[in-house]
């Protein structure tokens, strides 16, 4: 590709908005522009990366024996009442009505789509396993669109669906697919880690999310050195601490904290450390009130109360809820008395290790000292509902937790019957008797793969593609073309050499200065660069530099298929 002929524009500054490293590089390299917030265009050089990543996970879905299908982007609302997820998907469901006032809504992902194709189609245990995926734009009204395609609300996505009989059957294909995926990253040429997720409310050790590792990824993951078990921290499993029987129990009392909210306020005004405090935090699940407690220093894991009660929806009670439910103003509420108003009480394992601990004190400005677990109150039940964290120890073995940063560029997951069984989709077993499909569901954020791979790989210069992913292998560069015709001769003849041996040129034919040039080069990142200058060609040579090394080489132009064969 002639460079005087391709659509590259590239910019100096990224724009004030990119706040991350790829984004400003994407945006800088010419990759992409932004239309609207978290909406973006694809120019060449991206939509070049965007279909090598498509390529790498097509082949490796085939090869898993998942069939290309291509499913609509706009989608009848009926198919989400079905599942029940056009109320319960909220505002990141994008609808939409028709000239007739028919409502859909912009896929976020193709469940109920999907799942009533099969629905028509299989009616026997004998058509069965079936498995389908797509490559196709996905809209998510994202409430903080960020990172550039990272964060987007319109994005490019692989979605996979499968269905089958029975449990050995989804077992089997999960573990194609877990492994399709494994090959997929490694053919990206990241340094990646699967990890085990969240399942929400369906349960289960069956959702893996594929993280690339980056300082600046949005999850952290809890790693165990000890058994190498490996998990977002939405989801991590901590072992209980086992805590010595209390001794020295003091006598409850309260103690006024006036307009003291927060952990630190109140500790401080007592004179007590945030560890010494028990936080209550109120909650409606699936609309029945919910207390949680954790020690002051300890976060809450809402992903895993919520998994825990098995709940579908999960919020968090708002100012009027707090005050309804506990009789006590925001941040006044204790655990004493509040199962007799009706609100589940569930405490984190560490909280029954406080010993005369502070907690609210039913009143206004009002906190209750030398509280007691078992004494003052008893949850209904104690559950790890930390957020992992430094010094708490893996669930599995007891390994103490390391931490890292990942992004999330894919998941895999195991759905049951949950919309089988909610959309009436079944088939006749061996035995004439109809069962809901089991069914899995398997994403990669193609876009997001692009971003991911530049944010692993990059310096101040620009990108580093990795050879799997770049747009071109080679870039090759005139210098004194315009002047001197030897030079685009010679170049002329390297750009066909180096096609003829199968590589993707992109030859910067443009009569730019040698530093312009070069920048370009170093800011689009190609793995390899070739330049053919007046004082390379009197020696009869080219230079050679590949992205990822400091200095130059040259190359005897006679020789260029010997060293053609070094850039594979
Ligand atoms: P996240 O936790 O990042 O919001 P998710 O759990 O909503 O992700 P899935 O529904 O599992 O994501 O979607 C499958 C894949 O699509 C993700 O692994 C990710 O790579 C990609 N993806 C999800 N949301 C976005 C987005 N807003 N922009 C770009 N890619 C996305
Ligand atoms: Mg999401």
């Amino acid at each position: 590709m002639r460079l005087s002929k391709y659509y590259l524009p590239t910019l100096k500054e990224a724009p004030k908005d990119a706040d991350t490293v790829s984004a400003k590089l994407m945006l800088r390299a010419g990759l992409i522009r932004k239309t609207a917030s978290g909406i973006y265009e694809w120019l060449p050089l991206g939509l070049k990366v965007l279909k090598k990543v498509e390529q790498i996970v097509r082949e490796e879905m085939n090869a898993a024996g998942s069939n290309e299908v291509w499913l609509p982007l706009i989608q009848p609302k009926e198919l989400w009442e079905e599942s029940g997820r056009w109320n319960y998907y909220g505002r990141e469901l994008l609808r939409i009505k028709d000239r007739k006032g028919a409502e859909f809504c912009f896929a976020p992902t193709a469940e109920e789509v999907i799942t009533n194709l099969i629905k028509r189609d299989v009616t026997s245990y004998r058509q069965l396993p079936v498995s389908l995926y797509q490559f196709a734009s996905k809209f998510r009204d994202e409430i903080r669109p960020r990172f550039g395609v990272m964060r987007a609300r319109e994005f490019y996505m692989k979605d996979g669906y499968s269905f089958h009989a029975d449990e050995d059957s989804i077992n089997k294909h999960y573990q194609e697919i877990y492994d399709a995926y494994v090959r997929i990253f490694t053919r990206c040429g990241f340094k990646f880690k699967p990890v085990e997720a969240d399942t929400g409310a369906i349960g289960g050790n069956f959702s893996h999310e594929f993280m690339v590792l980056a300082e600046t990824g949005e999850n952290e993951i809890a790693n165990c050195p000890h058994c190498g078990y490996a998990a977002n921290t939405e989801k991590a499993e901590i072992m209980p601490t086992v805590f010595p029987a209390a001794s020295g129990l003091k006598t409850m009392e309260k103690a006024a904290t006036p307009g003291a909210h927060t952990v630190e306020d109140v500790a401080k005004m007592l004179g007590r450390r945030p560890e010494d405090l028990i936080k209550l935090l109120v909650f409606t699940a699936d609309g029945k009130p919910v207390a949680a407690l954790m020690r002051g220093d300890h976060e809450l894991n809402e992903h895993k109360l919520k998994s825990f009660l098995k709940a579908s929806q999960l919020e968090k009670a708002n100012e009027e809820t707090y005050v309804k439910l506990t009789g006590s103003p925001v941040g006044f509420a204790g655990p004493a008395g509040l199962k007799e108003k009706g609100v589940k009480l569930i405490a984190d394992y560490h909280v029954r290790g406080v010993v005369n601990g502070v907690a609210g004190g039913n009143e206004k400005d009002m906190h209750a000292v030398n509280v007691n677990p078992g004494r003052d109150f008893e949850p209904e039940i104690y559950a790890d509902l930390k957020i992992a964290a430094s010094g708490d120890a893996c669930a599995k073995c007891g390994g103490k937790f390391t931490f890292t940063r990942g992004i999330e560029v894919g998941h895999t997951f195991k759905l049951g019957t949950k919309y089988s069984v909610s959309m009436k989709a079944e088939f006749l077993d061996e035995n004439q008797k109809s069962k809901p499909f089991l069914m899995g569901c398997y994403g990669i954020g193609i876009s997001r793969v692009v971003a991911a791979a530049i944010e692993q790989s990059h310096d101040v210069n620009g990108i580093i593609w990795p050879a799997p992913l770049a747009p071109f292998d080679v870039y090759l560069a005139t210098v004194d073309a315009d002047i001197n015709p030897k030079v685009k001769e010679a170049a002329e003849g390297v750009y066909k050499k180096l096609e003829g041996a199968g590589f993707e040129v992109l030859y910067d034919d443009r009569a730019e200065r040698p530093g312009i040039k070069f920048k370009d080069a170093d800011l689009i990142g190609l793995p390899h660069r070739i330049v053919v200058s007046t004082r390379t060609l009197e020696a009869g040579q080219c230079e050679y530099k590949a992205r990822v090394s400091k200095d130059a080489v040259r190359w005897d132009l006679a020789e260029l298929a010997d060293k053609f064969k070094t850039l594979k």
